[in-house]
């Protein structure tokens, strides 16, 4: 007998199962994805014990012919794709006809499905870990396709071990669902656990109800706290929310991108994420988002990784910068405008007057997706979610800003004024600024202002900070980066890789004010250095930059290394606490901040400023209006 003998397709269904199947969250994933590319507009999420007893996930998408069936459980079968051209434009969730058969390789399952709206009964066909031949019988089902999966693992000890508890292994799985229900806002999505209904999402396609499902997946405080983006420049498209950098986290933990609708992971779009957030955020705070990266499915590559996790940008270069820029942009045009509440009850009945109509609407009406209880998705309140309008342009609210607007130029000026006749800065017949007017100052620390929503609190060192911050940058852009040439040459022992890329990027080392030259196969020479990095290790930062460059194509360290120095120097020329402002000098601060990109925090990313509205001010004395 031959040494070397063909594995029996059980065995081969079990080993494929190893990389597709590892928890009951990676059925939810495939069974689900199924369900998507069959077209489904409602799926039904039935799971019991974590997911380790019974996973059923029934669908109203294209449904199998009973012919079908079998060929459905068959590794290396599917309907997808049939060539290789094929391959190279998936624009399916799947396409390696391996899924059904590992899971049933590893459990015990049983599909049942029907093709026909009328005239067909329905089939079911079931296998249980057992060489693949299965018996299909008729079996009554609508138009879709159930499938179930008992006792996962039940003939791999070795895996089931490996599984956590109940409440672990169901979490992963919530998150799948989670991810799926981002992807796909059409679809309604409903998941039980041991017979309790968790999740009961509506499907629905406007910018409203988008919202209201980012809000039930994510959670209300991230909708009220990001930003709406929208970045066309074709061939790429990029669309979704930002956390504003105030609404951080300790963890990467809310964070999702889709390319194509598919949810990955990606060092590549991670950096990009991380260097659009660099200027804003805390040190070793994780930003938010839900992001929706479209492209040609051709300038993809999904055939990475066996669970599609992953995948590989054709031009990732062109795809590092798009995401970044366009991230960019948004923050830095985050203005105090955009981080005033939404709820507009605090200023006054309720009402607004939308401008350009003249269309009065009241609080609770249909305005911006104002969430209504008891549907189901539990967002809670009659608050209104920000971050409303698509535009044709990077940041949204435009249109809450034009009916504050509105708002504010009737009777809360003139109520303004009338309480404060001798403020400087104003002008009677304009409207209140955003961060309104300066009222006292508290402790040499805080100044206090009156805005239409009621008090806001500005850190005056920390806005002053960034506000002087801002201004360095914006003089360095204007004037250039002066640099000066070193006394002694510095040579730097490099990769020939690292030499090949130093020669590529020279124009960028140039427009930094770094003179870098090739001195040899691996040796690298520098010459010239930005006066403000005279006191940095250069050497180093040139090889960071360099590693960067490889992987990402794009890198931001000198900039953020010379950002840090700026952001020392502004520290130090900056208002320091206890001094004594005037009350004009207290305002200009405030217009100044209105102005400034960014302002919103500090150069450290700690934020510079806070709203009480009226209406939190009465909560806290018990006063109901
Ligand atoms: P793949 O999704 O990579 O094609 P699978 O093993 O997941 O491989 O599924 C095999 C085939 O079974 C699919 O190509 C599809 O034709 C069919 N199928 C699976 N699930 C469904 C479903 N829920 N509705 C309709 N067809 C399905
Ligand atoms: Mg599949």
């Amino acid at each position: 007998m031959s040494r070397i003998h063909l594995l029996s397709s059980r065995l081969a269904n079990q080993i494929a199962a190893g990389e597709v199947v590892e928890r009951p969250a990676s059925v939810v994933k495939e069974v689900l994805e199924n369900s998507l590319d069959a077209g489904a507009t409602r799926v039904d999420i039935d799971v019991e014990s974590g997911g380790g007893k019974l996973i059923r996930i029934r669908d109203n998408g294209a449904g199998m012919a009973p012919d079908d069936l079998p060929m459905a459980l068959a590794r290396h079968a599917t309907s997808k794709i049939a060539s290789l051209e094929d391959l190279e434009r998936v624009a399916s969730l799947g396409f390696r006809g391996e899924a059904l058969a590992s899971i049933g390789s590893v459990s015990r399952l049983t599909i049942t499905s029907n093709d026909q709206d009328q005239g067909s009964e329905g089939s079911s066909a079931a296998c249980e870990g057992r060489d693949m031949t299965v018996q299909v019988k008729p079996a009554p089902h609508p138009r879709g396709t159930t499938v179930e999966v008992r006792d996962l693992f039940f003939n791999t000890p070795a895996r089931r071990k490996f599984m956590r508890t109940e409440k672990t292994e169901f979490n992963h799985l919530e998150e799948v669902v989670k991810r799926l229900a981002l992807s796909c806002f059409d679809v309604a999505f409903s998941l039980r656990h041991n017979g309790r209904v968790l999740h009961n999402l509506k499907p629905g396609n406007t910018q409203a109800e988008r919202q209201r499902r980012v809000a039930t997946v994510c959670g209300p405080a991230f909708m009220e706290q990001a930003l709406y983006i929208e970045a066309d420049v074709p061939p790429l498209k990029l669309w979704g929310w930002v956390g504003l950098p105030t609404f951080s986290r300790s963890q990467a933990d809310l964070q999702y991108f889709f390319v194509n609708g598919r949810v990955i992971r990606d060092r590549l779009i991670a950096h990009a994420v991380k260097q659009a957030y660099r200027d804003v955020l805390y040190h070793g705070r994780h930003p938010a988002f839900v992001l929706y990266l479209e492209l040609d499915p051709a300038q993809v590559d999904v055939n990475v990784h066996p669970t599609k996790h992953e995948v590989r940008f054709r031009d990732g270069r062109a795809v590092h910068n798009f995401v970044f820029s366009s991230l960019h942009r948004a923050l830095a045009d985050v203005r105090p405008a955009d981080q005033l509440p939404d709820h507009v009850v605090a200023a006054g009945d309720g009402t607004t007057i939308d401008t350009e109509t003249g269309e009065i609407r009241t609080q609770g009406g249909l305005a911006w997706g104002v969430a209504e209880s008891g549907d189901g998705e539990n967002m809670g309140g009659g608050s209104l979610v920000r971050g409303a309008h698509p535009t044709s342009g990077y940041s949204g609210n435009m249109g809450d800003r034009r009916v504050r607007t509105a708002y504010q130029s009737l009777d809360q000026i003139q109520a303004y004024n009338r309480l404060h006749p001798n403020l400087p800065d104003r002008a009677t017949d304009e409207e209140v600024p955003p961060l309104g007017y300066a009222l006292a100052q508290l402790k040499g620390i805080y100044i206090l202002a009156e805005n239409t929503y009621g008090l806001v609190l500005v850190d005056m060192h920390a806005a002053h900070e960034r506000i002087t911050y801002e201004r360095l940058k914006t003089a360095r852009e204007r004037e250039g980066i002066r640099s000066q040439p070193l006394l002694v040459p510095q040579s730097v022992a490099v990769s020939q890789r690292e030499v090949q890329v130093a020669g590529e990027y020279g124009a960028l080392f140039q427009r930094l004010g770094l003179a870098v030259d090739v001195a040899g196969e691996e040796v690298l020479v520098i010459r010239q250095i930005p006066v403000s990095l005279r006191d940095s290790d250069v050497e180093q930062l040139l090889r960071d930059v360099l590693a960067d460059l490889i992987e990402f194509g794009s890198s931001e360290r000198i900039e953020a290394h010379m950002d840090e120095i700026l952001s020392t120097m502004a520290c130090h020329g900056s208002v320091r606490a206890n001094r004594r402002l005037t009350i004009a000098e207290m305002n200009a601060l405030l217009r100044e901040m209105e102005e400034t990109e960014r302002s919103g925090q500090c150069n450290h990313g700690r934020p510079t400023w806070t709203q009480l509205g009226l209406d939190e001010l009465d909560k806290l004395f018990l006063r109901g209006r």
